[in-house]
């Protein structure tokens, strides 16, 4: 390789744009549609489980916890962000988010449980 040519291209990389971000402190404009980690609205649910028989993985469980009153255990480790849930769930008491941000040593802290505060 020609040193002269080599320092030339060195040189100019120092007025370019980088090409990466400098991730976590930059983030990125997330894609319309993306799907990340799941949300539950508890007051729209009416507790009928057409999410939990559509899931294909048997990530999302639902419990009754009180009269009309539902909560959804969903293990974001199994889940697959395929949307099926959401496009089941009768009520939308389901949704996407653009959240991506799951990274988890303890699995059992992928086990969120959504209920009405
Ligand atoms: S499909 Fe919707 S309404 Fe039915 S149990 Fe699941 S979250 Fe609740
Ligand atoms: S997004 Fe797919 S894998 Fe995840 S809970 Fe819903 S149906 Fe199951």
């Amino acid at each position: 390789m020609n040193p002269g040519r080599m320092t030339k291209q060195v040189l100019s990389s120092f007025f370019k744009k980088p090409a990466t971000n400098l991730y976590p402190h930059e983030k990125l404009d997330m894609a319309k549609n993306l799907r990340g980690k799941l949300k539950f609205y508890p007051e729209k649910c009416i507790g009928c489980k057409l999410c939990m028989r559509d899931c294909p993985s048997g990530a999302i469980t639902i419990n009754k916890i009180g009269e009309k009153q539902f909560e959804a255990v969903i293990d974001l480790g199994r889940c697959l962000y395929c949307g099926q849930c959401v496009e089941t769930c009768p009520k939308k008491a389901l949704e996407m988010t653009d959240n991506i941000e799951l990274a988890q040593l303890d699995k059992e802290k992928l086990k969120v449980t959504f209920r009405a505060v």
